[in-house]
């Protein structure tokens, strides 16, 4: 039986590993500059990227990952702190905007987060522990945070000429007219809160442009929680006993993945781009601290049927799918694509038990086996499209 499959190229699930918070910035904490490197040292040796390529991309090269990037200076380095630090709006140098460039290039994504981030309460103090405010709690109108959100989409556009088609709320908060922001602008699919409960589960659309609310599933720190130190001396003494509970934590985590797995389920694993706080805290779920954990997690899922991708890639895939209807005529298979937005080049996957051959004016498409099923990868356009089933 032919049927639309649920993702791209018939595979079990999709994932991505989503970064918040790469800027071009530095916060001078720890003796070594990896640990420092919010994004400001670009690709270069002892930056936070060359720690993350030789410890984890060049371990799993198929890894595809999403970058959440403000567009001005990052507001939660705390300019009154004691530590010295560097940080720069997107455009004020070259280097940042090169290696912006580099990372899309590369088949990463650029999405956006806001703009400053936030805003301190009272900036004298150096925690953010009730002594923030995240950026889209702070619109106090619709018309602010559209003005906002769209600068920032343009900036991108001009000072990288990358076309961003998502984002996600700094800190995940919002507040009742943040949706009304979002779908405003617009946008492919937005990261509205965490997902981490098996049963929040949810792929469902905001607006009226049916704005994918797209989840967030896993914690990219999973395997080291109850074992790495925060800097907190109170809960840093805490994990001198709750570290012997990790290897039962692991457990748990890895049956976490694999129902979501099971299911189909998007497994988004969520993590920041670097350690270093103004406060002298580690930035919890970070790329440096969480290396040991992501390298679990990606042995885990390199044996399984995956299709590594973007929030973009799978956001644009869901809305194909959602928007597709498929039908069958004697030996003419009709995809009728209702799609109301520009996409890049839209694919759809037709799935079917038995191996199968399409055809249209242009081109013969040949079923290959993936994942139990026979599959084909078609591109699409919106209206009817026709396939002669041989
Ligand atoms: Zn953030």
């Amino acid at each position: 039986m032919f049927t639309i499959a649920r993702w791209f190229n018939g595979f079990q699930a999709p994932v991505v590993l989503m970064i918040d918070d790469l800027s071009d910035a530095y916060v001078d904490v720890y003796p070594e500059s990896h640990k420092n490197d919010w994004g400001y040292m670009c690709d270069l040796e002892g930056s936070s990227y060359s720690y993350l390529k030789s410890g984890l991309l060049d371990l799993f090269p198929h890894i595809k990952m999403t970058f959440f990037v403000p567009y001005l200076r990052h507001n939660v380095i705390n300019e009154n702190s004691k530590y010295s630090f560097a940080k720069y709006d997107l455009g004020e140098r070259d280097e940042y905007k090169d290696f912006l460039s580099l990372l899309d290039g590369q088949g990463h994504e650029i999405a956006h987060h806001g703009s400053d981030h936030g805003e301190y309460i009272d900036d004298t103090m150096p925690t953010t522990i009730n002594n923030w405010t995240h950026e889209w709690a702070l619109f106090k109108d619709v018309e602010t945070g559209v003005q906002t959100t769209l600068r920032g989409v343009e900036k991108f556009k001009e000072v990288c000429d990358i076309d961003v088609s998502g984002g996600k709320y700094c800190g995940y908060i919002s507040i009742e007219n943040s949706q009304e922001i979002i779908d405003r602008c617009d946008l492919l699919y937005w990261c509205e809160r965490p997902n981490l409960d098996f049963d929040d589960y949810s792929e469902a659309s905001f607006g009226s442009n049916e704005v994918i609310s797209f989840p967030t599933t896993v914690a990219g720190n999973a395997f080291v929680r109850l074992s790495y130190l925060t800097g907190n001396p109170r809960k840093d003494k805490k994990k001198q006993f709750l570290k012997y509970l990790q290897p039962l934590y692991d457990v748990l985590s890895y049956l976490r993945i694999y129902k979501h797995y099971k299911n189909s389920h998007i497994i988004s694993i969520q993590e920041h781009y670097s350690p270093s706080t103004t406060s002298g805290l580690v930035q919890s779920a970070n790329i440096v601290s969480d290396i040991k954990s992501l390298n679990k997690t990606f042995s885990f899922l390199q044996h399984l049927s995956i299709w590594y991708a973007t929030c973009d890639e799978i956001a644009t895939y869901i809305y194909v799918r959602e928007h597709s209807k498929l039908t069958l005529v004697g030996d003419e298979l009709h995809i009728d694509f209702d799609c109301g937005r520009t996409l890049k080049d839209p694919v759809i996957t037709i799935a079917n038990d038995e191996p199968f051959r399409l055809e249209d004016d242009d081109h013969t498409y040949v079923s290959v086996e993936n994942n139990d099923s026979h599959v084909v990868d078609l591109p699409i356009k919106s209206g009817d499209n026709l396939f002669f089933i041989k």
